[in-house]
């Protein structure tokens, strides 16, 4: 489908960009340079260590990814180090092929840990948290105890020498540049991502999963691309910690590290890239500093992450987000621009989404029972109910998070796949929740761009080099997610962090990020609880606005002024069955309704 976004308010989105990327840079820019002067001001030993979190965070960097944005509680990535370490060493040593280029051997490695990456990284699709924390765990076991039985290969026990890197990297400031140089650049790739539709993606992954589905994120895809990557960059820092060490054992891949990585990026703060890289350089300096202490690292570790978890949740990340800390405007008012919707969206569609005799049970429960219901476009269907009649069920079956048990959902005519929760976005079908489902360590922006996900047209790869398409994507979005904002009014605050924001303002942000989908139906669950009487006026104005500019509305409420001021037409469950179904003025003076529903 065609963009039909104009340049909506491209100066100020622009503006609003590049300012916000100048103010994020700074420190990247602020550690490269010292890291760059770095052998003016000391060298020996500290060249070691700079070198040591240099290639700890080219493994950190991609294992951020996982842990700090898919939300994946992946421990044991210390096996893919091992792996790394070990294929770059065994190859240039020539213990089993002719002897490598080490070059060559590196990319061997990175090669290797990608594919590894993806499977230790698969139970995550299945597995919950703990339960895929011990597999990594499990997996890095494993590793560690093949690399000493294997003893032809890896030398066992007595281990194998590391590569050495031909001049200019030979030297150790040479190896120290070409390390930094990596890392440099998986902070960039990195942080690419994090400010990209995937990044976001695995944010609202991690955050609110039902609200990724509904945006039509492919969980499995996703998750798969940051594996390969992560892998891939854990297995680089294994060849660099070979050579680094210039001799590699089984021993010298503890838990203990694994830890490490882990802890650096906890402590420096979930959805950030600076965080976890101070964290990295902290966790890799702290020892040194406190030389005699080397033996209660691990619980020096503990202790400081316990203080952070305590004391400052967000971590690293938290203590800079300087902006987050100005005081809001307190008294705000939402001023949705309906004007503008026309705007967001395409040309209206014919046809209709169709409920025929559905009906679901939880167990005893019958939830939804033969129900029939018919949405058209540019119509407000109501969907009113006592609690607990089936109303967020209904909801559940159409966007498809629930598979009915007898009946048919129809869009146009077609009946509607089961079980392709992440489909129903691709068919223009969006929704809103009970309780809004946010990512809370984002911006309002950046809550809204996600609703837009599946528009995006660039690669994962584009994404990781910045590339036209992937700049082209995130302008767009931008632009849109801004037009969006404006239309439900809250585009003032786009640059806030979300969790900041009142309940009623939330209720408006993920509309407006439905509204990121074009959609053709729109399904809103009771999106005026919380709203005072004012906002529920604004708030049934705009679901008008929507349903006129040629899409299908349902709105699940309980609020009765909203329900018969703006709905063509309504349906009264109750039990599960519909009770009455009629204009709100047949519905009004139901007798059955009047008793049983509007009390009276
Ligand atoms: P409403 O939104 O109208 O308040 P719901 O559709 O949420 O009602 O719930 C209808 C009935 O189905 C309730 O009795 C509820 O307890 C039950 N129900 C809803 N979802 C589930 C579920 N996932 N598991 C078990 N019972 C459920
Ligand atoms: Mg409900």
């Amino acid at each position: 489908m065609e963009t039909p976004v104009a340049q909506s308010q491209p100066s100020r989105a622009i503006a609003l960009g590049s300012l916000s990327a100048l103010s994020a840079g700074l420190p990247f820019l602020v550690l490269f340079v010292v890291g760059v002067a770095l052998p003016l001001f000391g060298g020996g030993y500290w060249g070691v260590i700079a070198t040591r979190a240099c290639v700890y965070w080219v493994l950190v960097s991609g294992l951020n990814l996982v842990v700090g944005f898919a939300g994946q509680i992946a421990i044991g990535w210390v096996a893919l180090l091992t792996l790394g370490a070990y294929t770059a060493s065994v190859l240039v040593a020539g213990n089993v092929t002719p002897p490598f280029p080490p070059y060559l051997a590196l990319v061997v490695a990175a090669a290797v840990g990608a594919v590894f990456g993806l499977v230790i990284g698969l139970p995550a699709l299945r597995l919950r948290t703990f339960y895929f924390a011990i597999t990594t765990v499990g997996f890095a076991t494993i590793v560690t105890q093949v690399a000493l039985a294997w003893q032809s290969v890896t030398g066992g026990g007595v281990g194998v020498a590391g590569p050495i890197f031909p001049p200019p990297f030979s030297s150790e400031w040479g190896f120290y540049y070409f390390c930094l140089g990596l890392a440099a650049i998986c902070t960039w790739t990195t942080a690419n991502i994090a400010s990209s539709r995937f990044g976001r993606a695995l944010t609202a992954i991690r955050d609110a999963e039902v609200a990724a589905e509904a945006s039509g994120i492919a969980k499995p895809a996703l998750l798969a691309m940051v594996f390969l990557f992560s892998g891939a960059v854990a297995g680089v820092a294994g060849g660099l910690f070979a050579a680094l060490q210039s001799y590699i054992t089984p021993d010298a891949f503890t838990l203990d590290l694994s830890v490490l990585f882990f802890i650096a990026i906890l402590i420096g703060g979930r959805s950030s890239i600076i965080g976890p890289l101070l964290g990295t350089i902290l966790l890799t300096v702290l020892p040194e500093f406190a030389a005699p202490l080397v033996a209660w690292s691990t619980f020096l570790y503990a202790v400081l992450l316990l203080v952070i978890v305590l004391a400052i949740p967000g971590g690293i990340a938290e203590i800079l987000d300087f902006k987050s800390r100005r005081p809001l405007d307190s008294h705000r008012a939402i001023i949705p621009r309906p004007d503008l919707l026309p705007r967001l969206f395409g040309s209206p569609t014919d046809g209709s989404l169709t409920l025929e005799q559905v009906a679901l049970s939880f167990g005893g429960v019958q939830a939804i029972d033969g129900l029939d219901l018919e949405i058209r476009p540019g119509q407000v269907h109501g969907l009113i109910g006592p609690n607990g009649s089936g109303k967020t069920t209904t909801l559940n079956v159409i966007s498809g998070f629930y598979v009915q048990q007898r009946g048919i959902v129809r869009l146009n005519g077609t009946a509607l796949p089961a079980r392709a929760h992440n489909k129903r976005a691709h068919m223009r079908i969006a929704r809103t929740f009970q309780t809004p489902r946010i990512v809370g360590s984002a911006s309002v922006l950046q809550n809204v761009m996600i609703g837009g996900t599946i528009d995006g047209k660039g690669t994962f790869a584009e994404s990781l080099f910045s590339l036209p398409r992937h700049r082209r994507d995130e302008a767009v979005l931008r632009d849109t997610a801004m037009l969006a904002l404006s239309a439900v009014g809250l585009e003032r605050l786009a640059s806030v962090r979300i969790d900041r924001l009142q309940h009623s303002e939330l209720r408006f942000v993920e509309i407006a990020r439905a509204l990121m989908l074009r959609p053709a139906y729109l399904l809103l669950d009771e999106p005026a609880a919380g709203l005072s009487a004012e906002e529920i006026k604004r708030l049934g104005a705009l679901l008008l606005a929507i349903a006129r500019a040629g899409i299908g509305v349902l709105v699940v409420e309980h609020h009765p002024d909203l329900i018969f001021d703006i709905c063509d037409h309504i349906t009264v469950l109750n039990l599960g069955r519909k009770l009455a179904a009629g204009t709100p003025a047949e519905i009004r003076t139901h007798r059955e309704v009047v008793y049983a529903y509007l009390g009276g």
